[in-house]
């Protein structure tokens, strides 16, 4: 933590540098905040994220009167030590307005995935003669099952016959009929990143994940 510490510049920031903190299973950014010496202390000392509030003048631990606390995951300087970046965990809704973030249009690393999940989702609930989708989804269990199982089989094969076009196109292939799967079985693109997330290695607190 005095690494942290010591490779930033608070002079710059009048004793104040601007801290944004990300979702660390998703990445979405949740809010910026700003934080002086002690605020980064207090984080790093109790794994939650402490800011500085400007309109309160002091300490300010996120979550202290609505719960919502933001657990530390991981925290890291910007290339010239004026600005943070965090990867936190929340307890509830970032926002005091009870929104998960403050920004509106926050999107995710991978958007794009995250509108597949939905669009999947949505396709719950659409007719199966309309949609291959729908029709996955209506079909019993064993049917996306054997989806994820034949298309695995033929990425695995794409790999070995060394096409990486091939190799792109089944791997894409994979990738949505596992989400189909986890769709159907309760599951969320989150959940599975977040059983990744679990079992990395533990690391300082105040280290790049
Ligand atoms: P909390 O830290 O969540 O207990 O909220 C305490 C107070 O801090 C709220 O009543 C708001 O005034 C303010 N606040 C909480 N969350 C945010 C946020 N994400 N952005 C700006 N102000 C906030
Ligand atoms: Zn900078
Ligand atoms: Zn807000
Ligand atoms: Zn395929």
């Amino acid at each position: 933590s005095t690494d942290l510490l010591d490779a930033l510049d608070f002079a710059k920031g009048d004793g104040l540098l601007p801290l944004i903190v990300q979702h660390a299973h998703d990445g979405r950014v949740l809010m910026l905040g700003y934080a002086n010496r002690e605020a980064l202390e207090a984080t790093l000392r109790t794994r939650e994220i402490h800011f500085w509030s400007r309109s309160r003048q002091r300490l300010w631990r996120k979550g202290e009167t609505s719960g919502h606390v933001l657990e530390l995951v991981s925290i890291a300087p910007d290339c010239d030590g004026d600005t943070l970046l965090c990867q936190a965990l929340p307890a509830g809704p970032t926002c005091h307005l009870g929104t998960p973030t403050c920004f509106d249009a926050a999107t995710p690393a991978h958007p794009w995935l995250n509108e597949l999940e939905a669009l999947i989702a949505a396709r719950a609930n659409a007719d199966p003669a309309s949609s291959y989708v729908a029709r996955l989804l209506a079909a019993p269990l064993a049917r996306r099952a054997q989806k994820v199982g034949e298309e695995g089989v033929e990425t695995a094969l794409a790999a070995v016959g060394g096409d990486a076009a091939k190799l792109r196109e089944e791997a894409a292939d994979l990738l949505f009929h596992l989400l189909v799967l986890l769709r159907g079985s309760d599951l969320s693109l989150a959940d599975v990143v977040g059983e990744l997330a679990r079992r990395r290695a533990p690391k300082a607190p105040d280290r790049v994940a």
